[in-house]
């Protein structure tokens, strides 16, 4: 299943993509009658029976689909209940292009980097990411594999760690470079509005192999910029979410960016930031394709 939030005729609604990723269906018509306000009480309250039935349906004869012509997508998590949690040099190679610039050669590989990312409002698939000229000259890009909770826990197992996941997304962890440098924690760079773009669906993780083994990019203007894939975390999801739930309450619904891999702008002599016009796509294998221009 893929849980999409959908704009029809003026009103939000919550559905979920076919499988071929051409339409989009309610959830009514996936046999979920309850009403959910938002995708963040649909995580929060849909029963697994529910799951079950609407996954059932959803490779079925699917009738009242909608063609995504007609539909405007947007983030499937618009406001989140929580700063979004963010791990930071997660991939080997991006830590070696990194290292000059956050002065990491200190840091050992069991240190994982955590820090948070403010969000009021998460920027959705096809929306344009409002840059800020005159705070921020040096904007970049992350393409990143969220990981969206769908069970609140704490002190979690690392062998438990899927139980406590929802499902997946496509996330930019896009970052004032200037910022980030100016202070010792990474909040402010991190966290200008519109700096966390998320979507277009969150995948269900039973429509994923566990452990994740994804290929991750991301192109600038057509250009690839980041190849890696998932496999190459530094921590891996079960650790990630272990770590941060020793005495830290992971509620359902918290958004994990896992972190990005080599060929940010910033890795470039002389770097390449972002700039209006600039159109920016990450992808994640089996997980979605996030497109972004910059305004
Ligand atoms: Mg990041």
């Amino acid at each position: 299943m893929r849980f999409v939030r959908y704009e029809l005729d003026g009103s939000c609604h919550l559905g979920a993509l076919i499988p071929d990723g051409t339409a989009v269906v309610d959830l009514k018509e996936l046999g979920i009658e309850k009403e959910y306000s938002d995708m963040i009480s649909l995580i929060q309250g849909i029963s697994q029976d529910e799951l079950l039935l609407a996954e059932r349906n959803w490779h079925s004869n699917l009738t009242k689909t909608i063609p995504l012509e007609q539909v405007k997508l947007l983030a499937p998590i618009e406001r989140p209940i929580h700063d979004i949690l963010c791990v930071g040099i997660n991939y080997r190679a991006h830590q070696e292009e990194s290292e000059e610039f956050f002065n990491l050669q200190d840091i050992k590989d069991e240190q994982h980097i955590y820090f948070s990312k403010r969000a009021c409002r998460i920027t959705g698939p096809d929306e344009g990411i409002t840059s800020h000229p005159g705070l921020d000259e040096r904007m970049d890009y992350e393409a990143e594999l969220a990981v969206i909770i769908g069970k609140t826990g704490r002190n979690i197992k690392p062998e438990e760690a899927e139980d406590y996941i929802f499902g997946y997304s496509v996330f930019n962890d896009v970052t004032a470079r200037g910022i980030q440098k100016q202070h010792v924690q990474w909040l402010r760079g991190k966290s200008l509005d519109g700096y966390s773009v998320m979507g277009p669906a969150i995948v269900h993780k039973s429509q994923l192999l566990f452990p994740l083994e994804l290929d991750i990019s991301c192109h600038v203007n057509g250009e690839l910029r980041q190849q890696s894939n998932t496999r190459l975390l530094i921590a891996d999801i079960p650790t990630i979410i272990s770590e941060l739930s020793q005495g830290m309450t992971l509620e359902a619904g918290d958004i994990i960016a896992t972190g990005t891999p080599a060929g940010v702008g910033l890795s470039f002599d002389p770097p390449r930031f972002l700039k209006a016009g600039d159109e920016v796509i990450c992808t994640v294998e089996k997980v979605g394709q996030l497109k972004n221009r910059i305004l």
